[in-house]
């Protein structure tokens, strides 16, 4: 990006605005993988992030938003634009289970703090890794619910205003929302509604699933949790619905690692890059792996699948700079 010397300048100017040239977006990542951004902005203040945002839109630079970097693929070669990242992290609280919360709060912390206040739906994510932006983004969840069950509204950019959207037009699904749809709209902060409930047995179950998801995924694990997105019986072809076992379905949907499994994913590996020996949908990065190696295992894991079943599996975790 021939001009980020001067962008960055402009943009390390606004206050609270760090613009870093040339940053390996590895230090970015849960992965540990990518090469450098031509510039990584990071905004402590929403205020910050929007002149940014504008300053960069007018530059023609291609840009992209990122939270914490825990559901990505970054390229080796890295991105020649801006990746920008909004920091600021309130969590607030008002009346009748209502909570609000920044795009660049960690998950993690409006979780604790529904908990604190007897508040009951968000607890069973506990432990998803990330930024309420992108749970928001991605409508993330665990234990049968998704955070788009608690949503009132979201406020985001739509690239030239502020606007906000009810949850009926943020066209939350599974994994899906409307922002997903339109990669040019940003979040910027989400006002929930919770059911109230006891806080202690709120902090012993949430307690439970921590110690659950931390075997599974022990907390220095280079990864992006689940790779694939799971699949709903009613989509499948009905000959592959008949091969399925019924115990595997779960609320109507099939992990995607029943199928990895069929097709041997289990155990596989490409340099540093490895499928876990007891989670089929799980990829690692042991050390050194690349996102080459990344892309060629999920390119064949997905290959074996249509292969085998006749239908192709989606990737949950999100690409940059391919
Ligand atoms: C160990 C582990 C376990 C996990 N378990 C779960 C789980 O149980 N359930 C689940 O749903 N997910 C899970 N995940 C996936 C991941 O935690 C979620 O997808 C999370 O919401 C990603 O947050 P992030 O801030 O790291 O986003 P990033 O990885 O930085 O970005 C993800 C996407 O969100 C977009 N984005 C980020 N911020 C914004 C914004 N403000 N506005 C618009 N778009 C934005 C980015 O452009 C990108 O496309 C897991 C991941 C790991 C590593």
């Amino acid at each position: 990006m021939p001009f980020a010397p001067l962008l960055s300048h402009d943009l390390a100017a606004i206050a609270g605005v760090a613009a870093l040239r040339n940053e390996p977006l590895s230090r970015h990542t849960r992965f540990g993988i990518g090469g450098p951004a031509s510039l990584y902005v990071e905004c402590a203040s929403e205020a910050g992030f929007l002149e940014a945002l504008s300053r960069v839109q007018a530059s023609g630079s291609p840009h992209v938003v990122i939270g914490n970097g825990t559901n990505l693929i970054v390229a080796d070669a890295g991105y020649d634009g801006v990746v920008l990242r909004l920091a600021e992290a309130r969590v607030e609280g008002g009346e009748d289970g209502a909570v609000r919360a920044s795009a660049g709060a960690l998950l993690q912390d409006l979780v604790d703090f529904t908990i604190a206040r007897g508040l009951a739906g968000l607890h069973v994510m506990t432990g998803i890794p990330g930024s309420v932006g992108a749970a928001v983004y991605g409508n993330a969840g665990a234990y049968g619910r998704s955070i788009a069950a608690a949503v009132e509204q979201v406020r985001f950019f739509d690239g030239a205003r502020v606007l906000a959207c009810s949850n009926a037009e943020c066209g939350f699904g599974y994994r899906e929302s409307t922002f997903k749809r339109n990669k040019q709209w940003i979040i910027l902060s989400v006002s929930l509604r919770l059911e109230s409930g006891d806080a202690g047995e709120l902090k012993a179950r949430a307690d439970g699933i921590l110690e659950i998801r931390n075997r599974k995924y022990p907390p220095t694990m280079k990864c992006a949790g689940s790779i694939f997105k799971n699949l709903l019986l009613a989509d499948l072809p009905p000959a592959v619905q008949g091969l399925v076992p019924e115990k595997t379905v779960i609320e109507g949907k099939v992990p995607s690692a029943w199928f990895l499994e069929q097709v041997g994913a289990k155990g596989m590996s490409d340099g540093d890059i490895r499928v876990a020996d007891y989670h089929a949908n799980l990829i690692y990065n042991e050390g050194s792996g690349t996102a080459a190696q990344l892309r060629r295992i999920i390119g064949e894991l997905k290959r074996r699948v249509a292969e085998r079943f006749g239908f192709s599996i989606e990737e949950e975790v999100q690409y940059i700079g391919f």
